[in-house]
């Protein structure tokens, strides 16, 4: 079998001592600390090299975690060696008669297959071996976590029950933007971290729209660039679409055909792109035929009266159409759409660019579209270089995301590769985001 160190888990008993001597100390660098609330844990990710260092902190007395501590004393707790095939593994371990704690592999993080075998058997040590889940994209870069990294994206439909409200995260595949343009100002160094881009200078970067459903019916928010856009552009933007919205509304057992609603945060072709589809004699049709769709007047407007600026993002072929058939209901002002799903104007990006807050027995969710397209975008001045009104995107994301702190918004990050939605939280000045979904 072909074995990868992935990391090396140290239980600590004082975090703070310990981070001063790995990161004052030694000087490396430590991640955003990563809650695992089953294990009443937090796990702080050291990278070194292709493996990484993980201290374990107990954040309850009854975790293992505390125990472990409460035995051995602080120290390194387990292994994990990352295999290609972890059944393969355990029938191997099972033929040579060494004692496992998991006969069979179970869930871990980010959806990785897990199995430990027995200290007894490994000479005092616990090993955790781990398949992690296939990567779609090869070389898809590090971004929002360790454990992602070594993943790739996780293109399956993530489902959240949210009071009277049901969420489904789907997905309409993967593409790429310049690096640069995605984080405005913010000089590469910084960003190239969290967003490693390609030879071409792009970043990876998801499309994810989000279905809604109630008893008033069947909604969803945004759709992805759909399968019109020719190969010269679908080059530049390196989309790949080997899985789109049509596997992920099958993954989730939905059907084009059970849509009532489609609303757009904004008409750019990654959002809206896919609310028309070409039909077999070329012609363009809505791409949920039953479906109003509910766009803003005067983005609407601005959609159709292009400029030098924004021509490159604003497709006519994606919203004219349903124009021309009849299915767009039109609205004005920031409003309730539909119970429990409430649009809020935030300029900024577009002139008429919109965030839509899911609401429900007090609980809320924000889908903040391109206002924070990703989860390295949480920092107040990592602005895209695309809005049109910079300082109008700044001054309401400063708002915004000190809300979302305080009131613990789950917030959707639709363009974020790895992580559909989390809620952003703040330690000692620096944020981070701890995921959801
Ligand atoms: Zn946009
Ligand atoms: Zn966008």
């Amino acid at each position: 079998m072909k074995a990868v160190l992935d990391h090396i888990g140290i239980a600590v008993a004082n975090v703070d001592e310990a981070l001063a001597f790995y990161r004052g100390a030694l000087g490396l660098e430590i991640e955003a600390p990563e809650e695992v609330a089953s294990q009443r844990v937090r796990a702080h990710f050291i990278p070194v090299g292709q493996s990484s260092l993980e201290l374990l902190e107990a954040t309850a007395s009854d975790s293992a975690i505390a125990k472990y501590i409460e035995k051995h004393g602080p120290g390194i707790h387990h292994i994990t060696l990352r295999v290609e095939d972890i059944r393969a593994a355990l029938a191997q371990l099972k033929a040579h008669g060494v004692r496992l704690v998991d006969q069979e592999p179970r869930p871990g993080a980010e959806g990785a297959l897990v199995a430990f075998v027995h200290p007894s058997a490994a000479h005092g040590v616990l090993v955790e071996l781990k398949q992690p889940v296939p990567s779609v994209v090869e070389g898809a870069p590090p971004f929002a976590s360790r454990a992602s990294a070594a993943q790739g994206p996780d293109l399956l439909p993530k489902r959240l029950p949210f009071g009277n409200l049901r969420l489904t995260s789907v997905n309409d595949g993967l593409f790429r933007l310049d690096g640069g343009a995605m984080f405005g100002v913010v000089p590469r160094p910084l960003w190239e971290r969290k967003a490693p881009p390609d030879d071409r200078n792009r970043i990876l970067l998801g499309m994810r729209p989000l279905v809604v459903e109630a008893d008033w019916g069947r909604m969803i928010i945004d759709c992805g660039a759909g399968d019109k856009m020719d190969a010269k552009s679908a080059d530049i933007y390196g989309l790949d679409r080997r899985r789109h919205l049509e596997h992920a509304l099958a993954d989730a057992g939905l059907s084009s055909e059970s849509f009532d609603f489609a609303l757009a945060t904004h008409l750019h072709f990654d959002h809206f792109g896919g609310a028309t589809r070409r039909d077999a004699d070329g012609s363009l049709k809505p791409r949920f035929p039953k479906a109003t769709y509910f766009i803003r007047r005067a983005e609407w407007h601005d959609a159709t009266h292009p400029h030098e600026r924004n021509r490159a993002s604003y497709l006519q072929d994606d919203f004219v159409p349903l124009d021309q058939a009849g299915v767009i209901g039109f609205y004005d002002a920031d409003q309730e759409i539909q119970p429990g799903v409430r649009v809020v104007r935030t300029g900024g990006h577009t002139g008429q660019h919109q965030i839509v807050y899911l609401e429900s027995g007090g609980r809320t969710a924000v889908f903040t579209a391109d206002l924070i397209p990703t989860t390295a975008h949480i920092q107040d001045p990592w602005i895209m270089g695309y809005d049109l009104f910079p300082m109008e995107t700044l001054a309401f994301k400063k708002r915004f995301i000190r809300e979302a702190i305080d009131r613990e918004f789950i917030v959707f990050f639709e363009h974020d590769p790895f992580v559909a939605a989390g809620y952003i939280r703040e330690q000692d000045g620096k944020r981070y985001v701890e995921q959801v979904l």
